[in-house]
């Protein structure tokens, strides 16, 4: 347990000083194309596993997030790209199925559970926290990365640098995310909900709210796309946001084989190579594979 919270903190150090040196010189970073990782040829799995399901079926549902620049954005092609977006591109891979195979849907925070229960995905791969309110519900693999809680002022707003200065103000986060809560029970702010990242943009630029609250890597994808109106209050993060992939509750073997094949893509290099394209292009310091929840 040591040796994984120092672990979770040193990435969080790595992270944040990436975040602060990259933001300062930033000015749009842009995700460079990525190529579609190999496809395992004819992979067998034991019968009646949700593996070979998938595998024989030839395609897997996932939900991402469609308006998150850096993990899961809607590019004008229509295709998803991002960390996530990769991260799901390389376990279809190691079924045997095609990235074009991959059936992507649209999860925002407060439907993740819902589209997992009824079946809606197989996956979700969304910038979604590992946490026992929500595994009561679903099963998650990982975490494969480690966030935390920020804030996001306008630009020319010097007041508020931490959460403590948001207490009785106005901040736009999203219904059913982990920092929407945090920012009301913990740190007394009035919440503006709405139902997507993206939404809180214009409350804040037209100074309906103070803030933008969730975590840092979300809030550095939204600076990096508009510098001049916005910026991180801090480079601090308070919580501890760790990135699970989500599956239905309780299927064992399935959350083993992909953390199994997380577990792989840290030791040939594909980890890298998916931060690198994608959310590597903003936070320049790539992160390990965090220590698993194997649970
Ligand atoms: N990681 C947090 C969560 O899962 C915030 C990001 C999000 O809403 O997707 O609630």
């Amino acid at each position: 347990m040591k040796a994984f919270m120092t672990r979770r903190k040193s990435i969080f150090v790595a992270a944040s000083a990436a975040l602060a040196l990259s933001l300062s010189a930033c000015g749009g970073g842009t995700m460079g194309s990525t190529e579609d990782p190999t496809v395992a040829d004819a992979p067998t799995f034991a019968a009646g596993t949700t593996m070979e399901k998938l595998s024989s079926a030839g395609t897997v549902k996932i939900g991402t997030k469609f308006d998150q620049p850096l993990f899961g954005q809607v590019g004008l092609d229509g295709k998803p790209v991002g960390f996530d977006v990769e991260m799901g591109k390389l376990i279809a891979a190691k079924l045997g199925i095609a990235a074009d195979k991959i059936e992507w849907s649209e999860t925002v925070s407060a439907n993740r559970e819902e589209f997992i229960k009824q079946g809606q995905v197989d996956l979700v791969i969304a910038t979604y926290t590992i946490n026992d309110k929500r595994k009561a519900e679903v099963s998650f693999a990982g975490p494969y990365y480690e966030a935390g809680q920020a804030l996001m002022v306008n630009s020319d707003n010097d007041s508020i640098k931490t959460p403590e200065d948001v207490k009785g103000k106005k901040v736009c986060s999203v219904t059913g995310s982990t920092p929407a809560a945090t920012i009301v029970d913990k740190y007394g702010a009035e919440l503006v909900p709405a139902a997507t990242y993206s939404a809180c943009l214009e409350p804040l630029r037209n100074k309906q709210v103070e803030a933008i609250t969730t975590d840092n890597v979300i809030l550095a994808g939204l600076v990096d796309k508009e510098p001049e109106a916005f910026k991180l209050a801090s480079d601090e993060t308070f919580t501890k946001e760790p990135y699970g992939i989500g599956l239905k509750k309780d299927d064992t073997e399935f959350r083993n084989w992909i953390n199994d094949q997380l577990e792989s893509f840290q030791e040939d290099g594909s980890y890298k190579t998916a931060w690198e394209n994608t959310a590597g292009t903003v936070i320049k310091t790539v992160p390990d594979l965090p220590a698993l929840d194997r649970y």
